[in-house]
């Protein structure tokens, strides 16, 4: 590819709300463009990307017995309504009507779609086990789009469905998915740590995140130093440490907090600290008010919390809300005089003595105790596990990163086929329920995790398996007949070969050809130069800038090595 054709206008300053380095870089360096708030051009460049994701992808699930197919992104209501997801997922569709009123969604995830296909094509335990993927773009309404790739709204993913007789045979279809992950992720050059994690809003149990290890990342990942276990902080198991009272309750009394409406606030404001503290959040489960228990210092799980609930939806009450069930403004609810329904932090049974909201303006309670709580409390995990609580299995303190989530695998069991009465016939003449799995990879998510672990200060530097070209190639001064005829010779010398070529023919200054060679990244540079009347060139490596003069005759030959 000629540069002087190539449409990849780089940019020399982005937006000051770009937060991630692989935002900024791929917008810089002409790979995506901003259309809307998460939704994404993919330019030439980061479309090669893209494709050579895929075709690793590809390779590597068609190793493993899977078959592509490509599905609509258009879904008919009535499918989600079946499932029973259109409550579940109701804050992530994104939908429209159609001219006779017909109700459809953008596909978010592809369960309901292929469920669909199957039942209506599977007949006989002959037909299985069947595992079936596609590449394609999916829709979710993020609320908060943020980091470019990273959470964007529109975004290309991998999502592979298993349909099999009985749990072996799931398991041995989730088994080879796990192996076939590892290696795609080898093969884009990407570090990855599996950890447990929860099914979320899709379902399922048995589930396994493919995280990158990244501050960029939105999920939270707690990593046993001793053990080795790994799992999303929505999930982690920790041994529960109740301390045991080393007070004696004292009587409660009821104090002025004026404006203070904030953990931080009532501390500052009573000389206490957010441990001493018990926070209460009002929750609207299914339209009906709850409230939820947890020391000030921690958070709520709020997936945990509804899978307690058996909630389809979870919300945060209302101010109005709050001022209907509790009697108080926002920030001053507790538990103490509280009527609707009360989950309380198992953590929060060993304190004595705590701080906690009065349901009146202005007003907290102090010396509060569980005997001063008339109301009944349903005591379970509510909080996150953080750095510093201990592994369940072995004891041993957890410590925290931040993981880019880029593939997940689940096994979905009976979560989708039984509401769609997905059926096969077994040797006996038996119909049973299929048994599913399901596995995503998001691919422009990779592009984005990429670009965050491999770049530095003057551009992007890709790893060769997903290069959008092997060798980027310059003339220094286009203007001169040597150089530029030694340069034409090298660029059909290595697209003969087979080597995918970005070559810089425009006529610019050598500095800026330089520049933007490091910006886009390909990991081979060629520099075509003063010594072309030898038939001799500059090689470089753009990861460690290391250089090397050599001859036309060798250049083939040398490219080959280094790509292999
Ligand atoms: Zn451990």
């Amino acid at each position: 590819m000629r540069f002087s054709q190539l449409f990849a206008p780089t940019l020399r300053e982005v937006s000051a709300d770009v937060e991630l380095a692989s935002h900024r870089l791929l917008l810089r360096a002409g790979y995506i463009r901003q259309l809307a708030a998460g939704v994404y051009t993919f330019m030439p460049l980061g479309w090669r990307v893209l494709n050579n994701v895929s075709d690793i992808i590809r390779e590597e699930m068609d190793r493993a017995g899977a078959q592509e197919l490509l599905m609509p992104a258009i879904h008919p209501q009535e499918l989600w309504a079946e499932s029973g997801r259109e409550a579940t997922m109701h804050d992530v569709l994104l939908g429209f009507k159609d001219r006779k009123g017909g109700q459809f969604y953008l596909g978010p995830t592809h369960e309901e779609v292929i469920t669909d296909l199957v039942r209506r094509g599977v007949r006989s335990y002959r037909d299985l086990p069947l595992n079936l993927y596609q590449i394609q773009m999916k829709f979710r309404d993020e609320p908060r789009p943020r980091g470019g790739l990273i959470r964007a709204r529109e975004f290309l993913m991998k999502d592979a469905y298993s349909f099999d007789r009985d749990e072996a045979g799931l398991d041995a279809t989730y088994n080879a998915m796990y192996d076939t992950y590892v290696r795609i992720f080898q093969r884009c050059g990407l570090p990855i740590t599996a950890v447990d994690a929860s099914g979320g809003a899709i379902g399922g149990k048995e589930t396994k995140e493919f995280m990158l290890l990244a501050d960029a990342g939105e999920d939270s990942i707690l990593l046993c130093p001793k053990c080795g276990y790994a799992a999303n902080q929505e999930i982690a198991d920790f041994r529960l440490i109740v301390a045991t009272p080393a007070e004696e309750p004292q009587p409660m009394a009821k104090v002025d907090t004026p404006d203070a409406h904030t953990v931080q606030q009532v501390c500052d404001f009573l000389h206490t600290m957010p441990e001493r503290l018990v926070k209460t959040l009002i929750y609207m489960a299914d339209g009906k008010p709850v409230a939820a228990l947890i020391r000030g210092d921690r958070e709520l799980n709020e997936g945990r919390f509804r899978v307690l609930l058996g909630a389809a939806r979870l919300e945060m009450a209302t101010p109005e809300q709050i001022q209907q069930y509790t009697g108080g403004p926002v920030g001053f609810s507790g538990p103490v005089g509280l009527t609707i329904p009360m989950y309380g932090d198992e953590e929060l049974r060993g304190m004595v003595n705590f701080v906690a909201g009065a349901n009146a303006g202005d007003t907290h309670l102090v010396n509060v105790n569980w005997t001063d709580v008339q109301g009944n409390i349903t005591w379970a995990r509510l909080r996150f596990a953080v750095a510093g609580d201990v592994c369940e299995k072995c004891g041993e303190p957890f410590i925290e990163r931040k993981g880019v989530e880029l593939g997940h695998i689940f096994k979905l069991r009976y979560a989708i086929s039984e509401p769609l009465q997905a059926t096969f016939t077994d040797e006996e003449g038996a119909e049973k329920l299929i048994i599913m799995g399901c596995y995503g990879i998001g691919v422009s998510r990779i592009l984005a995790a990429v670009a965050e672990v491999s770049h530095d200060d003057d551009g992007l530097i890709w790893p060769t398996s997903i290069a959008p070209y092997h060798v980027h190639l310059i003339v220094a001064n286009a203007g001169d007949e040597v150089q530029r005829g030694l340069a034409e010779d090298v660029y059909s010398r290595l697209r003969d070969a087979g080597i995918e070529v970005l070559y810089d023919d425009r006529a610019e200054r050598a500095g800026i050809k330089f520049k933007d060679a490091d910006l886009i990244g390909v990991p081979l540079q060629i520099v075509v130069g003063k010594v072309a009347g030898e038939g001799r060139m500059e090689f470089r490596e753009r990861a460690t800038k290391q250089a090397e003069m050599l001859h036309v005759d060798e250049i083939v030959q040398h490219v080959r090595a280094r790509l292999a």
